[in-house]
């Protein structure tokens, strides 16, 4: 085992704090990465708050991560010392499974291991992430970026990015699509950037007046403010296709009705509090209503590709792990644009 710095909460009502936890030696599959940067998502504040219930204290929270390989176990063939590596919300899965045979693995039915939180096989206690200066994944869990982005840019593609990327690309969002991205933080500003890079038409969903110009500048064509009835109606039946991103409890009703015949709207945001549906909400032009978790390792590496090919990265505000709890104070407030990113060499 080996020392590694980090921050944890200690309880749901603990702000975040240093913090020493144990990693494993590599063993012959493993990839060590010393962590360089590590995205800030809405759900490492719903985890160390325990807003979903379940969380393992200490809890260390992270997996947007991006860093370089310091060893790799003898049976590594994928990586090497000195390469620029990244982990996204994923460590492990059962590899055998019908998902995961499909590369579905954040579908494992016998259950995937999140890079936090989750079920370590090998400590027998819980995952840390990437609030950390270093940690230790089998290779099949890592993923290639590239060099000629900023890598603070990219960390948060590894949740942000994928978590939005493949809802779009499951629903074959492109060209001639009304597209309507709700929700304009990390989360929607990859989905705004990633649906007009598409070819779709987009309209930014947002109950913050003051993000218009923003939405424009990263991909919007239109902007609806939520908040404005007369707006909302304007738009009943107009979207083939709407990616719900808000973190807090909202009315879904409000949207379905927005939603063309056979349009879906899908949930990736992820309410603490469940929202009633009217059936004729849906019955009504044969409408779907449904959900997507991150994205599969494969996806994942595609993703990451094509956002280098097309030089997508997150806009994001650098900080220091000293702030991090005065960062999840803003994100409660909608005040980052658009992804916190921690310089873990601030640790
Ligand atoms: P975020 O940066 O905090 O963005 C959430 C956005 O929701 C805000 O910027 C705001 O956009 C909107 N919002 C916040 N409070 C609201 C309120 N009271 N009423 C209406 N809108 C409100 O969070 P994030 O990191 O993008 O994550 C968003 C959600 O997705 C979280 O619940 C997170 O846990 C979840 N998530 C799910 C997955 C998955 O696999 N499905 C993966 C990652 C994250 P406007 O100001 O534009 O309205
Ligand atoms: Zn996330
Ligand atoms: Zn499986």
């Amino acid at each position: 085992m080996s020392t590694t710095k980090a921050y944890a909460a200690q309880t749901a009502t603990t702000p975040l704090a240093p913090w020493n936890l144990e990693r494993r030696m590599p063993t012959p599959y493993d990839v060590q990465i010393d962590i360089l940067y590590c995205g800030v998502c809405h759900s490492d504040l719903h985890t160390v708050r325990n807003e979903w219930g379940g969380t393992v204290y200490p809890a260390v929270p992270g997996h947007e991560i991006v860093g370089r390989v310091t060893s790799i176990g003898s049976h590594v063939t994928k990586y090497k010392e000195g390469d620029l590596a990244a982990v996204g919300c994923l460590v492990d899965s059962c590899r055998e499974c019908n998902n995961c045979k499909k590369g579905l693995e954040q579908y494992c039915l016998n259950g995937s291991v999140g890079t936090y939180n989750g079920k370590d096989k090998h400590s027998g206690g819980v995952t840390y992430g990437g609030y950390s200066k270093r940690i230790v994944v089998h290779e099949d869990f890592v993923l290639r970026v590239t060099d000629k982005s900023p890598l603070e840019g990219i960390a948060p593609l590894l949740c942000a990015g994928i978590t939005t990327y493949s809802p779009l690309r499951h629903w074959k969002v492109g060209k001639g699509d009304k597209v309507g991205i709700l929700g304009l933080g990390g989360l929607g500003h990859m989905g705004v950037k990633l649906a007009a890079s598409f070819g779709a038409e987009v309209t930014m969903l947002s109950h913050s007046p003051s993000k218009e110009a923003d939405a424009k500048k990263l991909g919007a064509h239109n902007f609806l403010l939520t908040k404005d009835e007369s707006q909302l109606k304007k738009m009943k039946g107009y979207f083939d296709f709407i990616l719900d991103t808000v973190s807090a409890p909202h009315e879904y009703n409000t949207y379905l009705d927005m939603l063309s015949t056979n349009g879906a709207m899908v949930c990736v945001g992820a309410p603490t509090t469940p929202s009633q549906v009217y059936a004729f909400n849906l019955i009504m032009n044969r409408k779907t209503l449904a959900g997507s978790l991150i994205g599969g390792i494969p996806e994942t590496q595609e993703m990451l590709d094509y956002c280098a090919a097309n030089n997508i990265v997150s806009d994001v505000e650098v900080i220091d792990i000293k702030d991090i709890n005065k960062s999840y104070e803003r994100m409660l407030k909608g005040d980052v644009k658009y992804r916190f990113v921690i310089d873990m060499a601030t640790l």
